[in-house]
């Protein structure tokens, strides 16, 4: 399996880590011509998504990578990254649009920016959970699954072959949720 990791911006090299401890090839995407039709899925990680879509837009990323969500391909979005796969950004922009949920950027107020927690999810179990500036769903529309909720607020979800985290899986040392997605949403 090939994985295209996002790497603009943010926390890409830690997803590389992980999925090539899973035995995933990776190859980074940086400008238009690293993105083709022969990856089998792809990774937005944590970072700052105005800058994301900013950057995603001059370089025509954009436009090719929705195409291939909307197509199917296998996509894990993570804090930033699920921002940019939500069809709705409460207070700002959404970018590719894909994943029928209404996030909150920068959600829990600066007394609680950043901060973890252990929480069980859907298909994975226990996950000690690392939240960064991070957004909440606050809104999940027809076919997106909630899969881990936290202080009464939605932190992970899927929809079909997206998978969108508002906390950092690959800042831990715990590959469970790498692994879910390969082995539950990529090769199935
Ligand atoms: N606050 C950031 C944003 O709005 C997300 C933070 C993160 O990815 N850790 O894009």
């Amino acid at each position: 399996m090939r994985a295209g990791i996002l790497a603009l911006q943010g926390a890409f090299a830690e997803h590389r880590n992980m999925l090539e401890r899973l035995g995933t090839d990776c190859v980074e995407i940086r400008q238009r011509t690293d993105f083709h039709e022969n990856l089998d899925a792809l990774v937005l990680p944590g970072g700052e998504s105005t800058v994301m879509r900013k950057l995603l837009t001059e370089l025509e990323l954009l436009e090719p990578i929705r195409k291939s969500i909307e197509a199917g391909m296998p996509v894990m979005g993570t804090c930033a990254g699920l921002i940019l796969l939500a069809e709705n950004v409460a207070g700002g922009e959404s970018c590719f649009g894909t994943m029928p949920v209404t996030v909150r950027r920068n959600a829990y107020g600066r007394q609680l920016g950043s901060f973890q927690t252990v929480e069980e999810m859907k298909g994975v179990g226990q996950f000690p959970m690392t939240f960064i500036r991070a957004p909440y769903i606050e809104e999940a529309h027809d076919g997106v699954e909630v899969l881990a909720v936290t202080g009464g607020r939605i932190v992970a979800a899927r929809y079909g072959s997206q998978l969108g985290l508002a906390f950092h899986p690959e800042l831990t040392d715990n590959p469970d949720i790498h692994r879910y997605f390969i082995e539950e949403i990529c090769r199935k």
